[in-house]
């Protein structure tokens, strides 16, 4: 994109069905062209499912995009980013090719029927605040006025987050 990026997101990005790692690859290559530029990433960790806990387990990835987009038209290119991944939509919580979520744009607050942000369910995810912390550890929260390590050293969530290693690098 040739316009300035004037705005900061962090995604995260998670996949626990078929070739979790290079789905994972494509996504960031997609949205880095879709989206704005993909201007950092963390590794990749891997998770027990949380809500149905027969699934297959998680490798989940934190991303900073810098974007042109506003909030909801960015939420638009998640979705068709997973749709890309062959994502379909069955209950809550199923296994997922990609889920790609929006956890914090700039300092927004927004609830809308469509889009939540910051990310309702961040605080309380051990999965999602591990890669960010990595990525973004001195980001405050524009709803609770803590650092993203603080968010983490502060959550009781008990799931393992493991950092994953691949073969090729990420
Ligand atoms: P989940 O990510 O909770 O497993 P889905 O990926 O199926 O659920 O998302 C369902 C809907 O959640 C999306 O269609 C979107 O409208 C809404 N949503 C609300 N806030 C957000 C957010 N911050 N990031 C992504 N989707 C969001
Ligand atoms: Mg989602």
């Amino acid at each position: 994109m040739a316009s300035i990026q004037n705005h900061t997101a962090y995604l995260l990005l998670g996949s626990n069905l078929g070739d979790r790692a290079a789905t994972l690859r494509a996504a960031v290559q997609q949205l880095n062209e879709l989206a704005g530029t993909i201007s950092s990433t963390s590794s990749l960790y891997e998770t027990a499912a949380w809500g149905l806990e027969q699934q297959p387990a998680f490798l989940n990835q934190a991303v900073q995009l810098r974007t042109n987009l506003p909030p909801e038209v960015l939420l638009d290119v998640c979705l068709h980013v997973e749709q890309l991944a062959g994502r379909e939509r069955r209950v809550r919580w199923d296994a997922r090719t990609l889920d790609v979520d929006i956890l914090l744009y700039d300092e927004l607050v927004l609830d809308s029927s469509r889009l939540v942000v910051p990310h309702p369910a961040l605080p309380q995810r051990r999965f999602a605040l591990v890669p960010l912390a990595e990525i973004a550890a001195t980001t405050v929260h524009p709803v609770f006025g803590q650092t993203v390590t603080e968010l983490l050293a502060a959550c009781t969530d008990v799931l393992p987050v493991t950092q994953y290693y691949t073969s090729e690098a990420n």
